[in-house]
């Protein structure tokens, strides 16, 4: 069901929330047991598909507020690790994607479905580039037997009815009264629709830049928010990781120009002037040999404030 971008920003202010599906009881699963703090979870914050353990999993961030969770970006294990934060997957009402690579969307399908057999009964929200809805339909046809089934069998209510996706583009991409969302395109070649998000909940200000080079613009953006996290790359480990490939120097060109070093990182921070940074995305991602004072000292370089190691469920208070 793709809705304009324009005519979402207009209707949502009334319309987000009343929709609602009736369900046979046995599917009114238990809620949000507890108010939950706001906060910000990161999910999952290593760079890249490859999986290597559970501890560091591919990119995914929730926000929740006003009891409200806000998930970014859907990498592989971000079921999971929503449940270990608290997160209920039926109450799930918006999810954004930066990018379509696949660490950041491949369990996009899969969350939406435990979501709904979990007893997702109102409507959930998408937000992706271009390509979210061919990317759904795909996936609705590869489950289609058992969706037909669930529909009949179980009286489940069509989750390819309460999916609403939305394929924005930059500038504001939801407003209503939960919140305002903007997005900066960022640069991050070879794909051409790739995202920073900024997130307004109230007094709070979060951005993330989502996968980029070095994106000046992006200091602007993320001007005096409580949050930046920011993605990160360690040049002396991207040195060692292409030393032995004959192509060597083109392959660390390609790696520098979709990805920030960490003192590059520190450049944006200086000019955004956050309350805190959080490093995120971290390329490489497997080398332990790198440690939480490295990535630091190498952003502080170039920035002084307080700077944060990103680590999969790590809490943050907003
Ligand atoms: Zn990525
Ligand atoms: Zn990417």
């Amino acid at each position: 069901m793709p809705h304009s971008r324009k005519d979402f920003i207009i209707k949502s202010g009334i319309a987000l929330g009343a929709v609602t599906v009736g369900l046979p009881s046995k599917f009114k699963l238990l809620s949000f047991s507890n108010k939950q703090e706001n906060k910000l979870v990161l999910l999952g914050t290593k760079g890249g598909p490859v999986v290597h353990s559970y501890k560091a999993g591919p990119s995914a961030n929730v926000i929740v507020y006003n009891n409200i969770p806000f998930v970014i970006d859907t990498g592989y294990g971000v079921s999971f690790k929503l449940v270990e934060a608290g997160v209920a997957l039926k109450d799930l009402k918006y999810i954004f994607i930066t990018h379509h690579h696949s660490d950041h969307n491949l369990e996009l399908g899969n969350l939406l479905y435990n979501s709904w057999v979990g007893g997702l009964s109102a409507s959930i929200h998408v937000f992706a580039p271009v390509g979210l809805i061919a990317l759904l339909q795909a996936y609705w046809q590869s489950n289609h037997f058992d969706i037909e089934t669930r529909i009949t069998d179980e009286g489940r209510p069509d989750i390819r009815k309460l999916v609403i996706t939305h394929e924005y583009t930059e500038g504001i991409i939801l407003l209503n009264n939960d919140a305002e969302v903007s997005a900066l395109k960022n640069i991050h070649p070879p794909v051409t629709e790739s995202y920073a998000f900024k997130f307004k909940l109230g007094n709070k200000t979060v951005v993330f830049s989502g996968d980029t080079t070095y994106c000046p613009a992006l200091a602007a953006f993320a001007l005096d928010a409580d949050y930046l996290i920011h993605e990160v790359a360690y040049g002396p480990a991207i040195d060692a990781l292409v030393i032995r490939r004959d192509n060597a120097p083109k392959l660390k060109a390609s790696i520098l120009s979709h990805h920030t070093l960490a003192e590059d990182v520190g450049k944006i921070a200086a000019q955004a002037k956050p309350k805190t940074l959080v490093l995120n995305h971290f390329v490489p991602a497997d080398d332990e040999s790198i440690t939480d004072e490295m990535w630091t000292k190498a952003v502080r370089t170039n920035f002084s404030g307080n700077i944060i190691v990103g680590k999969d469920m790590l809490q943050l208070p907003l």
